[in-house]
Parts: structure tokens; sequence; C-alpha cells
């Protein structure tokens, strides 16, 4: 997702209604690194415009994700489903204090960033996700 008017044209390709509230949708996704939830979308979106409901930020995620525009990322031991602009393989790190997701980027050249064929297996999708402390939490925890 690169741009705005880039799904707009991709919406308008696949027949979905352009509304401003799904511009202000993917205004918020645009180049967002924090993988935000559905409800911290809606926070945002409210606070630009009142009057939208979390049905029509669910839909627009709904239709983003399948048209590949967005990746759903989904982490152990955290019910929400986090949204990623970012749909080039890569991974992440989790903090399990703070719950923050950051993006782990990887030199594409390098052969093992992302395997096509594994044990027989034909890769299609991978979400590898690293759990630990970020270094904002690691202050003051004398456990690690
Ligand atoms: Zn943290
Ligand atoms: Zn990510």
């Amino acid at each position: 997702m690169k741009n705005v008017e880039e799904v707009v044209e991709k919406f308008q390709e696949q027949r979905y209604k352009i509304t401003p509230q799904r511009r202000e949708v993917f205004s918020i996704l645009v180049n967002n690194e924090n993988h935000p939830k559905a409800e911290e979308i809606y926070t945002e979106l409210e606070a630009r415009m009142p009057d939208v409901s979390l049905a029509t930020v669910y839909n627009t995620l709904n239709i983003l994700e399948e048209l590949g525009m967005i990746d759903a990322v989904s982490i152990v031991g955290d019910d929400a489903v986090h949204y990623d602009p970012n749909t080039e393989p890569h991974d992440h790190l989790y903090c399990i204090c703070c719950h923050r997701i950051v993006d782990i980027i990887r030199d594409r050249h390098d052969s093992n960033f992302y395997e096509k064929e594994l044990l027989g297996f034909r890769i299609i999708k991978r979400h590898i996700t690293y759990y630990g402390y970020c270094p904002d939490c690691q202050e003051g925890l004398e456990i690690i």
C-alpha cells in the first residue's frame, strides 16, 4: 500500500464505492508502521471525522485484505488482529510488555529471506514473530 490514490484506483477497478470515510481509513494506513488494530484505526478516524462507525472500518479493512493491500497479523497471546500495510514478506518483533510490533526488514537478496519451498511444502505466506522486551521496557526490568 504505497499511497491513497493507488488504493482508490484498485477499489474503483473492483467497483467498490469510495466514500470520504474509506479514503480516510486509507490515509491512516499508508506508511503506518504501528500495525494498528481495527479499534485503533477507528479511534483515529473518529477524531478526524465524527459520525463514523466501527463497522465501516471493519468493512474497509476486509476489502483491503481481500485485495491483498494489507496483511492481517496475529500475535500469540494477543487476541486482536493487527493490520499491516506493508505486504512485502518481513518478520516482526513483538514486545510482550508494551505490545508494540516492530518490522524487521532484511536484505531481499539474502537467499534465506523468503523460502519458496521447504520440506516439500510450497510456501505461499510467512509470518515469523520474535517475542521479547523492547529497549524501553528493558529499563527497570531486573529479570532480564
Ligand atoms: Zn515494550
Ligand atoms: Zn509489519
